[in-house]
């Protein structure tokens, strides 16, 4: 390990601090996706001294690999699970407001075809309870002339019209990342590459848990009032050490990600999957076409990057075809694909993957807190019902409710970053907070040119490389920026600028660069692209 690296370096720091610091702390939470990343916040902000391990790098698992929308989900609407949605509505609008820029509305299309069920009506019943619920009222119907005009080279054939409602969309690692830098002013340490190998118990109870960091080497025994598991997918083996029960049912679900000029949508387009009549998106993200999602049992290892199988290539690249025949889009103009794995608590194994509620639950046991399912819409709710069941380890220090936002308002405005692009600067804020300010300004003029047809800049892999715990150019280019994933060949054209920047910021030398670009190429050809080429 190179030790010159200077991110490297920080990571030792803190880890020596951690060595050598008060080894009491009130709360250790595992797992670094949005739950894990909103119960940091919420202790910290509580005053706790709270610690984050993850595995791999922030939003490594499931939380980068969502459909990006923070929404109410209709679908539970339809299930007659009015609660889940009131509350997911109720958190939708709460971000919207909270982090413009980074959580934005999006309008969606539901198309209805001759003959399909539900029908103009019950879709107007459901919506209106949607909006109502919501306290929005932007639900209406378009006819088709008005959605063959929206959406150009749709399949009119049977199409009637559609109801349009709106959710939103959002980058799903950058959101768990500000939640992070949330989490981190209020106090919360958060270590990225180190794993909670086993827990320590004592008299019966939990009291801490052995880590180890993954890339420097070295374990570390930790004590603590309180220990949660918020590892999504991988919940049941933590909690296994202590109760044999089994409760995860890990379900895939697969995307595409097509270059928006081969697919133009202006907004969501939800229609029924030809096939098995499964509700399907095809949306605009960060300047491409996304198409998604599947719906699977995942029985290959959990500990393996998910990938998609030649089945949802194929399953995917049907919806294009029934429903814009005429742009004839086939494997060829697929730049990248994610599969992420939902921690969907399982009721029955033999039950359609898609019937399954999407809920979340909570388990405590000999003090160990478990929590997983759920949304990312509703990583807040988790938080505090996970901080409750830790509750009785903390005594008073959990029950102190702040009632502050999640992310507080930043201290600048659109208006107060320079650059023209008013657009822009709210997109950069709402990912950044405050350090958008010292991201623009620490920029040259070269860096802060937007990346081909993304909204993203050099500026941004600068800032993360220095700021942001960058430890592997894969963390650089699939979650502190998606440029890996919308760019041709995985972004490698940006690879001779970013070796420059990494070798400024991360001291990293040519050595070290061919060992990064080597791994990069092999995760994204192996998880990020086409079945065929993981051979
Ligand atoms: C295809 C798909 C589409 C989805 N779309 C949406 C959507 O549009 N909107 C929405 O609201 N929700 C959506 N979801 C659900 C949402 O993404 C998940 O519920 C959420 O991301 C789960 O977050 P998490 O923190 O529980 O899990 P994760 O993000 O998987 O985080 C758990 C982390 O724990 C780490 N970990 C595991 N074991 C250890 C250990 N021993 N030590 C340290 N770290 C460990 C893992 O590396 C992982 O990073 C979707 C899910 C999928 C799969």
């Amino acid at each position: 390990m190179n030790t010159e690296n200077p991110s490297f370096n920080r990571r030792q720091t803190l880890w020596q601090a951690i060595q050598d610091g008060d080894k009491n702390w009130d709360m250790v939470i595992v797992g670094g996706g949005i739950i894990g990343a909103g119960i940091l916040r919420e202790a910290a902000r509580r005053g706790l001294k709270a610690l984050l391990v993850e595995q791999r790098d922030f939003a490594w698992g499931t939380s980068s690999r969502s459909s990006k929308m923070v929404h109410g989900g209709l679908r539970y609407i339809a299930q007659g699970d009015i609660r889940l949605t009131r509350h997911s509505l109720s958190e939708r609008e709460r971000l919207i407001v909270e982090a413009p820029g980074l959580i934005e509305r999006m309008g969606y299309y539901f198309t209805l075809r001759k003959g399909q069920f539900p029908g103009r009506f019950l879709f107007s019943v459901l919506l209106s309870l949607y909006d109502a619920l919501a306290g929005i009222r932007n639900h209406r119907y378009f006819n088709k002339a008005a959605v063959e005009k929206h959406f150009p080279g749709l399949n009119c054939q049977g199409l009637k019209g559609a109801v349009y409602y709106t959710d939103t969309v959002t980058d799903d690692a950058r959101l768990v990342l500000r939640v992070l830098q949330s989490a981190i002013e209020a106090g919360g340490l958060a270590m990225n590459y180190v794993r909670a190998d086993s827990l320590i118990r004592e008299g019966g109870s939990v009291c801490g848990v052995r880590i180890s960091d993954v890339e420097g080497g070295g374990q570390l025994e930790i004590r603590s009032k309180s220990v949660i598991n918020a590892t999504g997918a991988w919940a049941d083996r933590l909690r296994n050490e202590i109760n044999p029960e089994v409760r995860v049912r890990p379900l895939r679900g697969s995307h595409l990600v097509i270059p928006m000029h081969r697919l133009p949508v202006a907004d969501a387009l939800t229609l029924l999957h030809p096939v098995d009549k499964r509700p399907v998106f095809i949306f605009p993200w960060e300047g491409s076409t996304v198409i998604g999602t599947t719906d699977l049992d995942h029985k290959e290892d959990i500990d393996a990057e998910p990938g998609i199988s030649v089945e949802e290539l194929n399953y995917l690249l049907a919806v294009v075809e029934a429903l814009f025949p005429e742009h004839g889009i086939g494997r060829d103009d697929v730049i990248s694909s994610y599969s992420g794995v939902r921690p969907v608590i399982c009721s029955d194994k033999s039950r359609d993957p898609s019937k399954e509620r999407r809920d979340h639950a909570v388990w405590s046991d000999e003090g160990l807190v478990t929590v997983a399912g759920g949304k990312l819409t509703t990583f807040r709710l988790i938080a505090l019902d996970a901080i409750a069941a830790a509750t009785p380890n903390l005594g008073n220090l959990a029950s102190r409710e702040p009632t502050d936002t999640v992310f507080p308002e930043p201290r600048i405005s659109a208006g107060g970053l320079n650059t023209a692009d008013k657009k822009w600067a709210q997109r950069l804020i709402g990912r950044y907070g405050d350090c958008a300010k010292p991201l623009l300004y620490e920029a040259s003029d070269a860096e802060r040119r937007k990346i081909g047809s993304t909204e993203f800049c050099l500026a941004e892999c600068r800032w993360a490389a220095r700021n942001e715990s960058v430890i592997h150019l894969d963390d650089l280019l699939l979650r502190r920026t998606r440029l890996g994933s919308l760019l041709e060949r995985g972004g490698e054209a940006l690879f001779p600028v970013l070796e420059e920047i990494c070798e400024e910021e991360l001291g990293w030398d040519g050595t070290r660069w061919q060992g990064e670009v080597a791994r990069y190429r092999d995760i994204w050809h192996s998880h990020y692209y086409l079945p065929d080429d993981r051979a």
